[in-house]
């Protein structure tokens, strides 16, 4: 199978449609109508095997996650998904792999209504980039700058399922039977919270999608907005699976080690009725867990009211000392 072969076979069709593509895979590039009231809202992001996922990872999973983390992106600008792009390079064309790994894209991309409308193939490494293309009303996309001294903070979801999924897969933890799956489809299939992004336009002050732990992104929210917060760790929602294994993990896993694919926003006082009447047609649920302040930084408080440092600070690429991939 040539690279022509491969584009035909499997990117030149795709689920989606859209009406506003004038032109789609198979030019030289892909002409998308833009509507006169809307903004572009861009984003991209690269999974790189062996870092972002193990290379045994099943192909479906990586086709869903390249994807989910992209569109994960947009929820948290309160924008709308429309097109992406998909740039691939292959150690091989293993047939079953290639299938394999649009089924788990195209899935997705169909739920969402977002078209591939190009990207580039080559040989080499696996790795896979997807530049992700959504639209937002005028002026009204969320941003991580705007959390004000007073505003309380949210996160949608529940916390630390995908790092409990990642613990088990290397068999440092063992969840019960029946918690097991759970876990595993929070690492492998993650779901961006488009939904929970957009009713927030016009009612969050800040907002961040939480890929590398509470701690990291809360605080890139802190620093966007030169404040600082305090958050109380018995409010973070956890799911059952969590709850029964916390005495062996501790907090860490819902505070720092990412891979969460929620979002964490910022909503001042004088808007949290608005912010619950619009949940409640949100099929997730959102937890108020702190409030910001002067700070200075972010402050995590037990129970007692004693201050929890994680042991962790979040997932970095370039850190001093590689942490573990999340
Ligand atoms: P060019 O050499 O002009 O860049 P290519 O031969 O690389 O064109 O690609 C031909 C067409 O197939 C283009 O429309 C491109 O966007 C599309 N394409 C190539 N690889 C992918 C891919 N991985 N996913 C989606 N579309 C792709
Ligand atoms: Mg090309």
């Amino acid at each position: 199978m040539n690279e022509f072969e491969i584009i035909r076979r499997y990117f030149a069709r795709q689920p989606v449609a859209r009406g506003d593509v004038r032109v789609g895979i198979g030019d030289d590039a892909a002409v998308v109508e833009v509507p006169a009231d809307r903004e572009l809202v861009v984003s991209t992001d690269l999974l790189v095997a062996g870092v972002h996922f193990p290379a045994d990872t099943a192909p479906d999973a990586i086709g869903w996650k390249a994807l989910a983390v992209n569109l994960s992106d947009l929820a948290a600008m309160g924008a709308e998904p429309a097109w992406f792009t998909l740039n691939l390079s292959l150690p091989d064309a293993d047939p079953d792999w290639l299938a394999g790994m649009c089924s788990g894209l195209y899935a997705l991309a169909a739920e969402h209504d977002v078209q591939l409308i190009g990207g580039d193939t080559t040989r080499g490494p696996l790795t896979l980039g997807i530049q992700i293309l959504g639209l937002v009303p005028r002026g009204a996309a969320l941003t991580r700058a705007g959390a004000r001294p007073g505003d309380r903070v949210f996160v949608s979801g529940t916390l630390g399922d995908a790092a409990l999924g990642l613990l088990s897969r290397q068999g440092r933890l063992a969840p019960a039977p029946d918690m097991a799956p759970g876990l595993d489809a929070r690492l492998d299939r993650p779901t961006p919270r488009l939904d929970v992004g957009r009713a927030l336009r016009g009612l969050a002050s800040a907002c961040i999608d939480l890929s590398d732990g509470l701690a990291a992104d809360l605080g890139h929210i802190l620093e966007a907005s030169g404040a600082g917060a305090r958050v109380e760790l018995e409010r973070l929602p956890r799911s059952a699976a969590y709850r029964a294994l916390q005495a062996q993990v501790g907090w860490d896993p819902a505070v720092s080690h990412g891979d969460d694919y929620e979002l964490c926003f910022s909503v001042p006082p004088g808007r949290l009725d608005a912010l619950s009447r619009r949940m409640a047609s949100v099929g997730c649920p959102v937890t108020e867990i702190g409030v910001i302040d002067a700070g200075p930084g972010l402050r995590f408080v037990d129970e007692s009211g004693r201050a929890y440092r994680p042991a962790r600070a979040g997932f970095d690429h370039f850190g001093a000392v590689p942490p573990s991939p999340p």
